[in-house]
């Protein structure tokens, strides 16, 4: 008995160490220590793989960022038949017996009452709902009833949009939008605005209040780049006029990063005849886009008096209140308490993109997750100092001679002296090397700043550098290590 159940407690250990091996090709290892190796399988019954996962929070970073993989190893191990089962240990674990919740799958993370097991049937012979690709587009025409995957995301609700001085206009003219699309005068209807800072939140709001207050509507998310390329797919299969017709059925069309479309006159043609259509059909049309109408360049002319034909709004960085309201609202949608010192430090110190704040958000939890950490001020100054300066600091090559001399303990005035001694023409080189990786300035330029040398050496020199990493570990290892101070 105590041997058949050795067995089958190899028999999981086994197989999971069989899909770890093939993680671990696949994905950086950094994100393997952090992801995968903290993983427990627990059991293996019918052909049913259970592995325990750290928290709620872990299990769903897994499954938004690594379901794919998983997938295609449990396949690869167990064949089409093989499932995969989350234990979630929940807070204040006890090894022990460690109490478990239930996720459903594939779409939100309803908790079970029961705490039981999570069952994650991983579907191996279809798709998960997950993709979000349009299927076939071109399937429609004499179709009565049409069916199109809106391709909206659930959460981008107007009820997780905080308000703000920010975003007030282009909020309630996107709320007015909903309640009567097609017949405001916001039509088209565009948000603008830098990176992070909701376009696609709010466009993916209109469109799912649209569903909720006309469930009949037809409404269509999509990208500019996905349109493009479903516009060359159609015209080299031949079908470009149902890629038309289909698109000409839509009732709300939400075209997100329109300014992608620059430059391209054909798919800039295609859709000005989609959009007339649709207007002149008092059909909703949403574009989002990183300039104003005005700043747009690459467009046809007749295509952007389009785009002013109805409302341009902007989204503004949010003030400090909606920063931190914005925080509290994903904590308390995520279920997860933090102390408010640490939510203000966070909404204090990343102040122009709101996606970057979440980010700092995650890894905060990430670290006090993994780490069984409480979630404390210092942990957040740590998290920030790494994202801030990944993100915002210029690296000059100032800073680079200076981080160098520091690594070998020679003085700044040598690497610009002169001097042919070995190790300071070394120096020197690795100077030229990472000023040409890391900053914008032209061979000769810093050629001028490493020793007043000219274009030529410092091609030289960035080509020395790299037959050197490829023949010399010793002199890699260290390539890479001064690498890693210059990024933190
Ligand atoms: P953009 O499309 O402008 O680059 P996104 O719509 O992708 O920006 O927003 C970035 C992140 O910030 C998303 O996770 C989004 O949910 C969040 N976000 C932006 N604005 C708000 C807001 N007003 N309230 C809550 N979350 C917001
Ligand atoms: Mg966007």
């Amino acid at each position: 008995m105590k041997e058949v159940y050795q067995q089958m407690k190899k028999k999981h250990e086994e197989i999971w160490d069989k899909c770890v091996a093939v993680i671990k090709d696949n994905i950086p290892y950094q994100s393997f220590k952090t992801w995968f190796e903290p993983i427990v399988p627990i059991r293996l019954e019918n052909n049913i793989l259970t592995i325990q996962v750290p928290s709620q929070f872990f299990y769903e970073w897994l499954e938004e960022h690594y379901i794919h993989l998983l997938k295609k190893t449990i396949k690869k191990e167990l064949g089409t038949a093989g499932r995969l089962e989350y234990s979630i240990i929940m807070e204040k674990p006890s090894y022990e017996n460690p109490n478990t919740i239930t996720v459903n799958y594939p779409t939100t993370n309803k908790k079970n009452v029961d705490n039981k097991p999570v069952i994650m049937p991983l579907d191996l012979t279809n798709g998960n709902g997950k993709t979000r690709e349009i299927p076939n587009p071109f399937i429609i025409p004499g179709l009565k009833k049409l069916k199109v995957e809106s391709q909206l995301v659930e959460s981008y609700s107007f009820d997780n949009f905080v308000e703000g001085d920010c975003n007030r206009l282009a909020r309630s003219a996107g709320w007015a939008v909903a309640e009567n699309p097609g017949k405001t005068a916001f039509n088209p209807m565009l948000i603008y605005s830098n990176v992070g800072l909701g376009k696609t939140h709010l466009a993916h709001a209109i469109g799912l209040q649209v569903k909720n207050n006309f469930p009949d509507k037809i409404v269509l998310y999509v990208q500019t780049e996905q349109f493009i390329n479903q516009y060359i797919d159609s015209v080299r299969n031949n079908n470009h006029n149902d890629f038309v017709h289909f698109y000409q059925m839509i009732d709300v069309l939400i075209l997100d990063d329109v300014q992608f479309i620059a430059g391209k006159e054909k798919t800039q043609d295609v859709f000005f005849h989609i959009f007339n259509h649709l207007h002149q059909n008092n059909k909703q049309i949403i574009l989002t886009s990183d300039k104003p109408p005005v700043e747009l360049k690459g467009m046809e002319p007749r295509l952007l008096s389009r785009f002013k034909w109805g409302l341009a709004a902007d989204l503004q960085p949010p003030d400090l209140e909606t920063r931190i309201a914005i925080l509290q609202k994903k904590l308390y949608a995520d279920g997860i308490t933090m102390p408010n010192e640490v939510v203000e430090y966070l909404a204090y110190n990343i102040t122009t993109n709101i996606r970057e704040m979440e980010g700092a958000l995650i890894s905060i939890l990430a670290q006090a997750s993994l780490n069984k950490k409480a979630i404390t001020l210092d942990l957040a100054k740590q998290m920030i100092d790494k994202f801030v300066k990944n993100t915002t600091r210029e690296i000059s090559i100032d800073y680079i001679q200076k981080v160098i001399c520091d690594y070998f303990g020679i003085s700044v005035d040598l690497i610009n002296s002169k001097t042919r001694k070995r190790e300071i023409v070394q120096a020197r080189q690795m100077a030229m090397f990472f000023s040409k990786k890391h900053t914008k300035n032209s061979l000769a330029s810093i050629g001028l700043q490493c020793g007043n040398k000219d274009h030529a050496t410092v091609l030289h020199a960035c080509r020395t550098v790299n037959n050197l990493m490829e023949t010399d570990r010793q002199f890699k290892a260290h390539i890479e290590e001064i690498d890693k101070k210059l990024r933190f």
